[in-house]
Protein backbone atom coordinates (compact mmCIF):
# COMPACT_ATOMS: atom_id res chain seq x y z
CA UNK A 1 0.00 0.00 0.00
CA UNK A 2 1.49 3.23 -1.15
CA UNK A 3 0.89 6.55 1.25
CA UNK A 4 -1.72 8.19 -0.49
CA UNK A 5 -4.07 5.26 -0.38
CA UNK A 6 -2.82 4.57 3.48
CA UNK A 7 -3.66 8.19 4.15
CA UNK A 8 -6.93 7.95 2.49
CA UNK A 9 -8.43 5.19 4.39
CA UNK A 10 -7.05 6.58 8.02
CA UNK A 11 -9.28 10.05 6.62
CA UNK A 12 -12.07 7.78 6.07
CA UNK A 13 -11.31 6.13 9.39
CA UNK A 14 -11.61 2.72 8.25
CA UNK A 15 -8.17 1.87 9.04
CA UNK A 16 -5.99 3.65 12.48
CA UNK A 17 -2.24 4.31 12.47
CA UNK A 18 -2.44 1.39 15.18
CA UNK A 19 -4.05 -1.11 13.78
CA UNK A 20 -1.67 -0.34 10.49
CA UNK A 21 0.97 -1.36 12.98
CA UNK A 22 -0.54 -4.06 14.50
CA UNK A 23 -1.49 -5.88 11.49
CA UNK A 24 2.27 -5.08 9.97
CA UNK A 25 4.71 -6.12 13.13
CA UNK A 26 1.87 -9.08 12.88
CA UNK A 27 3.49 -9.79 9.20
CA UNK A 28 6.99 -8.87 10.54
CA UNK A 29 7.56 -11.21 12.66
CA UNK A 30 5.66 -13.82 11.19
CA UNK A 31 7.67 -13.58 8.08
CA UNK A 32 11.25 -14.75 7.84
CA UNK A 33 12.74 -11.81 5.40
CA UNK A 34 14.79 -11.13 8.00
CA UNK A 35 14.71 -7.47 7.02
CA UNK A 36 14.61 -5.49 10.42
CA UNK A 37 17.54 -5.71 12.82
CA UNK A 38 15.99 -3.73 15.28
CA UNK A 39 11.98 -2.69 15.87
CA UNK A 40 11.26 0.26 17.01
CA UNK A 41 7.79 -0.82 18.69
CA UNK A 42 8.04 1.82 21.61
CA UNK A 43 8.61 4.96 19.61
CA UNK A 44 6.10 3.54 16.71
CA UNK A 45 2.87 2.84 18.84
CA UNK A 46 3.59 6.17 20.85
CA UNK A 47 3.79 8.21 17.49
CA UNK A 48 0.71 6.20 15.99
CA UNK A 49 -1.62 6.84 18.91
CA UNK A 50 -1.09 10.56 18.46
CA UNK A 51 -1.44 10.52 14.82
CA UNK A 52 -4.79 8.22 15.27
CA UNK A 53 -5.65 11.14 17.72
CA UNK A 54 -5.21 13.63 14.78
CA UNK A 55 -7.07 11.77 11.78
CA UNK A 56 -10.31 11.86 14.78
CA UNK A 57 -10.17 15.04 15.07
CA UNK A 58 -9.37 15.81 11.09
CA UNK A 59 -6.16 17.39 11.95
CA UNK A 60 -3.82 15.41 10.36
CA UNK A 61 0.30 17.04 10.33
CA UNK A 62 0.82 16.19 6.88
CA UNK A 63 0.44 14.08 4.19
CA UNK A 64 2.79 11.79 5.54
CA UNK A 65 0.71 11.35 8.98
CA UNK A 66 0.75 8.26 10.06
CA UNK A 67 3.02 6.53 7.43
CA UNK A 68 5.26 3.92 8.22
CA UNK A 69 9.08 4.39 7.31
CA UNK A 70 11.83 1.68 7.96
CA UNK A 71 15.07 3.27 8.47
CA UNK A 72 18.33 1.71 7.32
CA UNK A 73 20.37 0.79 10.40
CA UNK A 74 23.16 2.98 9.54
CA UNK A 75 20.80 6.13 10.20
CA UNK A 76 20.71 7.09 13.74
CA UNK A 77 17.42 6.93 15.36
CA UNK A 78 17.29 8.52 18.99
CA UNK A 79 17.72 6.38 21.86
CA UNK A 80 17.57 3.36 19.54
CA UNK A 81 20.18 0.70 19.11
CA UNK A 82 22.29 1.58 15.62
CA UNK A 83 24.65 -1.17 14.19
CA UNK A 84 25.64 -0.46 11.08
CA UNK A 85 25.06 -3.83 10.26
CA UNK A 86 28.22 -4.12 12.69
CA UNK A 87 29.42 -6.51 15.45
CA UNK A 88 31.43 -4.00 16.20
CA UNK A 89 28.22 -1.66 16.83
CA UNK A 90 25.88 -4.33 18.32
CA UNK A 91 25.28 -2.22 21.62
CA UNK A 92 25.42 0.85 20.37
CA UNK A 93 22.40 3.52 20.92
CA UNK A 94 21.93 6.73 19.01
CA UNK A 95 22.43 9.75 21.32
CA UNK A 96 19.90 11.87 18.87
CA UNK A 97 18.34 11.43 15.67
CA UNK A 98 19.77 12.01 12.23
CA UNK A 99 18.14 15.11 10.57
CA UNK A 100 15.83 12.88 7.58
CA UNK A 101 14.58 11.41 10.77
CA UNK A 102 13.75 14.67 12.85
CA UNK A 103 11.69 15.38 9.72
CA UNK A 104 10.34 12.39 9.23
CA UNK A 105 8.86 12.44 12.54
CA UNK A 106 8.03 15.98 12.44
CA UNK A 107 5.32 15.27 9.43
CA UNK A 108 3.82 12.81 11.57
CA UNK A 109 5.71 9.38 9.77
CA UNK A 110 5.85 6.78 12.48
CA UNK A 111 9.07 4.74 12.52
CA UNK A 112 8.83 0.70 12.61
CA UNK A 113 12.56 -0.11 12.77
CA UNK A 114 15.80 -0.12 11.48
CA UNK A 115 16.70 -2.18 8.66
CA UNK A 116 19.48 -5.11 8.06
CA UNK A 117 21.86 -3.99 5.39
CA UNK A 118 25.84 -4.81 4.58
CA UNK A 119 28.25 -4.36 7.23
CA UNK A 120 28.82 -0.65 7.40
CA UNK A 121 26.94 -0.18 3.98
CA UNK A 122 29.77 -2.32 2.23
CA UNK A 123 27.96 -4.97 0.10
CA UNK A 124 26.07 -5.60 -2.89
CA UNK A 125 23.81 -9.06 -1.54
CA UNK A 126 23.32 -7.80 2.05
CA UNK A 127 24.98 -10.97 2.56
CA UNK A 128 27.65 -9.42 4.78
CA UNK A 129 25.58 -8.16 8.00
CA UNK A 130 26.28 -9.36 11.11
CA UNK A 131 22.80 -10.52 11.27
CA UNK A 132 22.22 -12.37 8.69
CA UNK A 133 21.59 -12.26 5.42
CA UNK A 134 18.20 -10.61 3.99
CA UNK A 135 15.85 -12.51 1.75
CA UNK A 136 14.44 -11.23 -1.32
CA UNK A 137 10.94 -10.76 -1.12
CA UNK A 138 9.92 -11.78 -4.72
CA UNK A 139 11.96 -15.28 -4.25
CA UNK A 140 13.51 -15.59 -1.22
CA UNK A 141 16.42 -18.32 -2.59
CA UNK A 142 17.50 -15.22 -3.85
CA UNK A 143 19.66 -11.95 -2.70
CA UNK A 144 17.53 -8.96 -2.17
CA UNK A 145 20.96 -7.09 -2.98
CA UNK A 146 22.92 -4.52 -1.16
CA UNK A 147 23.45 -2.52 0.89
CA UNK A 148 20.25 -1.12 1.32
CA UNK A 149 18.47 -5.08 1.15
CA UNK A 150 16.19 -4.22 4.16
CA UNK A 151 15.18 -1.16 3.32
CA UNK A 152 14.17 -2.31 -0.52
CA UNK A 153 12.59 -5.63 1.16
CA UNK A 154 11.06 -4.10 3.61
CA UNK A 155 9.21 -1.73 1.58
CA UNK A 156 8.69 -4.28 -1.31
CA UNK A 157 7.37 -6.72 1.47
CA UNK A 158 4.67 -4.49 2.70
CA UNK A 159 6.55 -4.29 5.85
CA UNK A 160 7.30 -0.33 5.48
CA UNK A 161 5.33 2.00 2.75
CA UNK A 162 8.48 4.05 2.49
CA UNK A 163 12.37 3.57 3.30
CA UNK A 164 15.21 5.50 4.52
CA UNK A 165 18.83 4.48 3.33
CA UNK A 166 21.73 4.95 1.94
CA UNK A 167 23.27 5.12 -1.23
CA UNK A 168 27.33 5.78 -1.42
CA UNK A 169 27.94 3.53 -5.18
CA UNK A 170 24.13 2.06 -5.85
CA UNK A 171 23.35 1.20 -2.69
CA UNK A 172 19.38 2.03 -2.95
CA UNK A 173 19.22 1.39 -6.12
CA UNK A 174 20.46 -2.13 -6.49
CA UNK A 175 18.43 -3.05 -3.67
CA UNK A 176 15.15 -1.49 -5.12
CA UNK A 177 16.60 -3.28 -8.31
CA UNK A 178 16.03 -6.29 -7.47
CA UNK A 179 13.43 -6.09 -4.83
CA UNK A 180 11.29 -4.62 -7.59
CA UNK A 181 10.43 -1.52 -5.69
CA UNK A 182 11.49 2.16 -6.60
CA UNK A 183 15.24 3.32 -5.29
CA UNK A 184 16.10 7.23 -5.80
CA UNK A 185 19.51 9.02 -4.78
CA UNK A 186 19.38 12.64 -5.19
CA UNK A 187 22.08 14.95 -5.90
CA UNK A 188 25.01 14.61 -3.71
CA UNK A 189 24.07 17.69 -0.85
CA UNK A 190 20.50 17.41 -1.09
CA UNK A 191 19.65 15.34 2.19
CA UNK A 192 21.70 16.00 5.18
CA UNK A 193 24.09 13.42 6.30
CA UNK A 194 23.72 14.52 9.99
CA UNK A 195 22.97 11.18 11.80
CA UNK A 196 24.42 8.91 8.72
CA UNK A 197 27.27 7.10 9.86
CA UNK A 198 29.82 7.83 7.12
CA UNK A 199 31.20 5.32 4.49
CA UNK A 200 32.91 7.10 2.28
CA UNK A 201 31.67 10.97 2.84
CA UNK A 202 32.54 12.86 -0.44
CA UNK A 203 29.62 10.06 -2.51
CA UNK A 204 27.37 9.00 0.42
CA UNK A 205 23.72 9.80 -0.29
CA UNK A 206 20.36 9.71 2.02
CA UNK A 207 18.57 7.92 -0.48
CA UNK A 208 14.32 6.18 -0.53
CA UNK A 209 12.90 3.62 -1.11
CA UNK A 210 9.17 2.98 -1.96
CA UNK A 211 6.92 1.21 -4.01
CA UNK A 212 6.02 4.23 -6.12
CA UNK A 213 7.46 7.31 -7.29
CA UNK A 214 5.05 9.64 -5.84
CA UNK A 215 6.11 8.15 -2.50
CA UNK A 216 9.71 9.15 -3.12
CA UNK A 217 8.62 12.68 -4.39
CA UNK A 218 6.80 13.25 -0.70
CA UNK A 219 9.43 11.47 1.04
CA UNK A 220 11.73 14.31 -0.83
CA UNK A 221 9.74 16.81 0.08
CA UNK A 222 9.76 15.90 4.04
CA UNK A 223 13.31 15.74 4.39
CA UNK A 224 15.26 17.83 1.82
CA UNK A 225 17.57 21.15 2.13
CA UNK A 226 19.44 22.75 4.42
CA UNK A 227 20.64 22.10 7.74
CA UNK A 228 23.03 23.74 10.09
CA UNK A 229 24.66 20.21 11.04
CA UNK A 230 25.79 19.51 7.49
CA UNK A 231 27.70 22.29 5.68
CA UNK A 232 27.44 20.47 2.58
CA UNK A 233 23.82 20.65 2.05
CA UNK A 234 22.67 23.20 -0.30
CA UNK A 235 18.98 24.55 -1.10
CA UNK A 236 20.01 24.16 -4.95
CA UNK A 237 17.18 23.28 -7.57
CA UNK A 238 16.92 23.69 -11.42
CA UNK A 239 13.95 25.75 -13.12
CA UNK A 240 11.56 23.41 -13.73
CA UNK A 241 11.40 22.34 -17.63
CA UNK A 242 10.02 18.65 -18.86
CA UNK A 243 12.27 16.62 -20.49
CA UNK A 244 12.44 16.06 -24.08
CA UNK A 245 15.10 13.95 -25.44
CA UNK A 246 16.44 10.96 -23.54
CA UNK A 247 19.62 8.99 -23.79
CA UNK A 248 20.12 5.06 -24.10
CA UNK A 249 23.24 2.86 -24.62
CA UNK A 250 23.43 0.27 -26.53
CA UNK A 251 26.56 -1.30 -25.71
CA UNK A 252 27.21 -2.62 -22.27
CA UNK A 253 29.30 -4.91 -21.47
CA UNK A 254 29.04 -7.69 -19.12
CA UNK A 255 25.06 -7.49 -19.56
CA UNK A 256 23.03 -10.45 -18.79
CA UNK A 257 20.49 -11.44 -21.68
CA UNK A 258 17.05 -10.52 -19.67
CA UNK A 259 18.51 -7.47 -18.59
CA UNK A 260 18.79 -6.71 -22.16
CA UNK A 261 15.42 -7.90 -23.07
CA UNK A 262 13.35 -5.28 -20.35
CA UNK A 263 15.91 -2.72 -21.19
CA UNK A 264 15.28 -2.66 -24.77
CA UNK A 265 11.07 -3.23 -24.45
CA UNK A 266 10.67 -0.45 -22.16
CA UNK A 267 13.31 2.36 -24.04
CA UNK A 268 11.00 1.80 -27.49
CA UNK A 269 8.12 2.54 -25.35
CA UNK A 270 9.56 5.80 -23.92
CA UNK A 271 9.91 6.50 -28.25
CA UNK A 272 6.00 8.01 -28.47
CA UNK A 273 6.38 10.69 -25.92
CA UNK A 274 9.86 11.58 -25.92
CA UNK A 275 13.12 11.45 -28.72
CA UNK A 276 15.57 8.75 -28.13
CA UNK A 277 18.98 9.76 -29.18
CA UNK A 278 21.49 6.71 -28.88
CA UNK A 279 24.46 7.83 -26.27
CA UNK A 280 28.56 6.28 -25.35
CA UNK A 281 29.34 6.30 -22.01
CA UNK A 282 32.54 4.78 -21.86
CA UNK A 283 33.03 5.98 -18.38
CA UNK A 284 31.38 3.47 -17.23
CA UNK A 285 34.82 1.05 -17.18
CA UNK A 286 36.87 3.56 -15.22
CA UNK A 287 34.02 3.97 -12.83
CA UNK A 288 34.41 1.02 -10.45
CA UNK A 289 38.27 1.21 -10.12
CA UNK A 290 37.46 4.71 -9.38
CA UNK A 291 34.68 4.15 -6.74
CA UNK A 292 37.03 1.42 -5.55
CA UNK A 293 39.86 3.50 -4.38
CA UNK A 294 37.68 6.56 -3.46
CA UNK A 295 35.83 4.36 -1.18
CA UNK A 296 38.42 2.38 0.31
CA UNK A 297 40.49 5.16 0.89
CA UNK A 298 37.73 7.48 2.70
CA UNK A 299 36.54 4.15 4.39
CA UNK A 300 39.37 3.30 6.00
CA UNK A 301 39.55 6.75 7.63
CA UNK A 302 36.03 6.90 8.49
CA UNK A 303 35.91 4.03 10.52
CA UNK A 304 39.15 4.52 12.33
CA UNK A 305 36.63 5.94 15.16
CA UNK A 306 35.55 2.14 15.88
CA UNK A 307 37.93 1.42 18.19
CA UNK A 308 36.66 0.16 21.30
CA UNK A 309 37.74 3.62 22.97
CA UNK A 310 35.38 6.58 20.98
CA UNK A 311 32.78 3.89 19.58
CA UNK A 312 32.17 0.03 19.79
CA UNK A 313 32.78 -2.91 21.94
CA UNK A 314 33.98 -2.72 24.77
CA UNK A 315 37.74 -4.23 25.39
CA UNK A 316 37.71 -7.29 27.17
CA UNK A 317 41.20 -7.38 26.67
CA UNK A 318 44.64 -5.46 26.07
CA UNK A 319 46.95 -3.77 28.28
CA UNK A 320 48.13 -0.83 25.77
CA UNK A 321 46.40 0.98 23.07
CA UNK A 322 47.63 -1.11 20.17
CA UNK A 323 46.35 -4.07 21.72
CA UNK A 324 42.96 -2.45 23.00
CA UNK A 325 42.16 -1.54 19.21
CA UNK A 326 43.40 -5.02 17.42
CA UNK A 327 40.85 -6.92 20.00
CA UNK A 328 38.33 -4.95 19.22
CA UNK A 329 38.55 -4.74 15.65
CA UNK A 330 39.46 -7.92 14.82
CA UNK A 331 36.28 -9.18 16.88
CA UNK A 332 34.16 -6.74 15.81
CA UNK A 333 34.63 -5.94 12.14
CA UNK A 334 33.68 -8.71 9.31
CA UNK A 335 36.13 -9.60 6.51
CA UNK A 336 34.69 -7.40 3.67
CA UNK A 337 35.16 -4.45 6.13
CA UNK A 338 38.77 -5.62 7.17
CA UNK A 339 39.78 -5.77 3.57
CA UNK A 340 38.73 -2.30 2.48
CA UNK A 341 40.17 -0.75 5.36
CA UNK A 342 43.32 -2.54 4.24
CA UNK A 343 43.30 -2.06 1.09
CA UNK A 344 42.30 1.51 1.83
CA UNK A 345 45.30 2.34 4.13
CA UNK A 346 47.34 0.86 1.75
CA UNK A 347 46.25 3.62 -1.02
CA UNK A 348 46.70 6.36 1.29
CA UNK A 349 49.71 4.96 2.27
CA UNK A 350 51.94 3.55 -0.67
CA UNK A 351 53.26 6.24 -2.90
CA UNK A 352 52.86 9.09 -0.90
CA UNK A 353 48.85 9.11 -0.99
CA UNK A 354 49.25 9.60 -5.57
CA UNK A 355 46.59 6.61 -6.21
CA UNK A 356 43.75 8.65 -3.87
CA UNK A 357 44.61 11.84 -6.04
CA UNK A 358 44.71 10.09 -8.84
CA UNK A 359 40.79 8.91 -7.96
CA UNK A 360 40.04 12.43 -7.99
CA UNK A 361 41.51 13.41 -11.66
CA UNK A 362 39.03 10.39 -12.80
CA UNK A 363 36.49 11.31 -10.93
CA UNK A 364 36.78 14.53 -12.77
CA UNK A 365 37.04 13.19 -15.89
CA UNK A 366 33.81 11.19 -15.35
CA UNK A 367 32.17 14.23 -14.24
CA UNK A 368 33.13 16.25 -17.18
CA UNK A 369 31.69 13.52 -19.52
CA UNK A 370 28.36 13.52 -17.89
CA UNK A 371 28.48 17.30 -18.10
CA UNK A 372 29.03 16.80 -21.28
CA UNK A 373 26.08 14.12 -22.11
CA UNK A 374 23.98 16.10 -20.22
CA UNK A 375 24.34 18.90 -22.93
CA UNK A 376 22.95 16.70 -25.30
CA UNK A 377 20.09 15.08 -23.90
CA UNK A 378 18.00 15.69 -20.77
CA UNK A 379 18.17 11.96 -18.89
CA UNK A 380 19.93 8.88 -19.37
CA UNK A 381 17.93 5.44 -19.65
CA UNK A 382 19.97 2.61 -18.74
CA UNK A 383 19.38 -0.72 -16.39
CA UNK A 384 19.94 -0.81 -12.66
CA UNK A 385 22.27 -3.88 -12.63
CA UNK A 386 23.85 -6.16 -15.08
CA UNK A 387 22.40 -9.15 -13.76
CA UNK A 388 19.02 -9.92 -12.01
CA UNK A 389 19.01 -11.01 -8.47
CA UNK A 390 21.72 -13.87 -8.21
CA UNK A 391 21.70 -16.74 -5.34
CA UNK A 392 23.07 -16.74 -1.78
CA UNK A 393 26.63 -17.37 -1.88
CA UNK A 394 26.86 -17.51 -5.59
CA UNK A 395 29.21 -14.22 -5.60
CA UNK A 396 30.17 -14.11 -2.20
CA UNK A 397 33.92 -15.82 -3.02
CA UNK A 398 34.80 -13.26 -5.80
CA UNK A 399 35.24 -9.67 -4.41
CA UNK A 400 35.30 -8.69 -8.53
CA UNK A 401 31.91 -10.50 -9.14
CA UNK A 402 30.24 -8.68 -6.95
CA UNK A 403 31.95 -5.44 -7.00
CA UNK A 404 30.74 -5.54 -11.34
CA UNK A 405 27.48 -5.21 -9.59
CA UNK A 406 28.07 -1.18 -8.79
CA UNK A 407 28.93 -0.84 -12.80
CA UNK A 408 26.33 0.70 -13.72
CA UNK A 409 25.48 2.70 -10.43
CA UNK A 410 28.58 3.89 -9.30
CA UNK A 411 29.29 6.97 -11.79
CA UNK A 412 26.01 8.66 -10.28
CA UNK A 413 27.57 9.12 -6.88
CA UNK A 414 30.78 9.81 -8.47
CA UNK A 415 29.64 12.99 -10.51
CA UNK A 416 27.28 13.95 -7.44
CA UNK A 417 24.16 13.88 -10.00
CA UNK A 418 20.22 12.49 -9.11
CA UNK A 419 19.52 8.77 -10.29
CA UNK A 420 16.19 6.83 -9.58
CA UNK A 421 15.91 3.04 -10.00
CA UNK A 422 12.19 2.04 -11.56
CA UNK A 423 10.76 -1.49 -11.75
CA UNK A 424 10.97 -2.44 -15.25
CA UNK A 425 8.98 -5.86 -15.29
CA UNK A 426 10.22 -9.60 -14.47
CA UNK A 427 11.82 -12.32 -16.22
CA UNK A 428 10.90 -15.73 -14.09
CA UNK A 429 9.79 -13.91 -11.33
CA UNK A 430 12.80 -12.08 -10.66
CA UNK A 431 12.69 -8.08 -10.96
CA UNK A 432 14.59 -6.12 -13.20
CA UNK A 433 15.21 -2.06 -12.30
CA UNK A 434 15.47 0.83 -15.39
CA UNK A 435 17.56 3.58 -14.12
CA UNK A 436 17.42 6.90 -15.21
CA UNK A 437 19.84 9.76 -14.70
CA UNK A 438 20.05 13.60 -15.02
CA UNK A 439 21.92 16.61 -14.38
CA UNK A 440 23.44 18.05 -11.19
CA UNK A 441 20.22 19.59 -8.98
CA UNK A 442 17.82 18.20 -11.65
CA UNK A 443 16.20 16.07 -8.85
CA UNK A 444 12.15 17.78 -9.23
CA UNK A 445 12.46 17.08 -12.98
CA UNK A 446 13.87 13.82 -12.64
CA UNK A 447 11.30 13.03 -10.27
CA UNK A 448 8.45 14.35 -12.99
CA UNK A 449 10.32 12.11 -15.94
CA UNK A 450 10.35 9.57 -13.17
CA UNK A 451 6.57 9.87 -12.58
CA UNK A 452 5.67 9.73 -16.57
CA UNK A 453 7.85 6.42 -17.50
CA UNK A 454 6.15 4.58 -14.42
CA UNK A 455 2.81 5.60 -16.43
CA UNK A 456 3.77 4.45 -19.45
CA UNK A 457 5.71 1.48 -18.58
CA UNK A 458 2.17 0.49 -16.07
CA UNK A 459 0.47 1.19 -18.81
CA UNK A 460 2.60 -1.47 -21.20
CA UNK A 461 3.08 -4.53 -19.11
N1 LIG B 1 27.84 -2.17 -3.55
C1 LIG B 1 28.63 -1.02 -3.29
C2 LIG B 1 29.77 -1.33 -2.37
O1 LIG B 1 29.87 -2.41 -1.91
C3 LIG B 1 27.76 0.12 -2.92
C4 LIG B 1 27.59 0.33 -1.50
C5 LIG B 1 26.80 1.55 -1.16
O2 LIG B 1 26.26 2.25 -2.02
N2 LIG B 1 26.74 1.81 0.13
O3 LIG B 1 30.58 -0.48 -2.09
Amino acid sequence: MNSFETVKRYKNLSESPVSLLDRTYEMIENDDLNDYITLTKNIAYEEAYKSEKRYKEGNPLSELDGVLFSIKDNIAVENIRMTCGSKILSDFISPYNATAVERIMKKGGIIVGKTNMDEFAMGSSNETSYFGPVKNPKNKDYVPGGSSGGSAASVASGHACISIGSDTGGSIRQPASFCGCVGFKPTYGTISRYGLTAFSSSLDTVGIASNCVADSKLAFEAVRGRDEHDSTIEDKKNDKRNYKKIGYISVIKHMDGPVREVYEKRISQLSDAFVLEEVAMDFIDVSISTYQIQTMCESSSNLARFDGIKYGLQPKEGKTLRKIYSAVRGEGFGSEVKRRILIGTYFLTERDGEYYELSFKLRDYIANQIDLLFTKVDAIVLPTSLTLPFRFDEKTTSPLQMHLSDSLTAFANLSNVPAISLNGGYIDNLPCGIQLVAKRNDDDNLLEFASTAEEIWSKNE
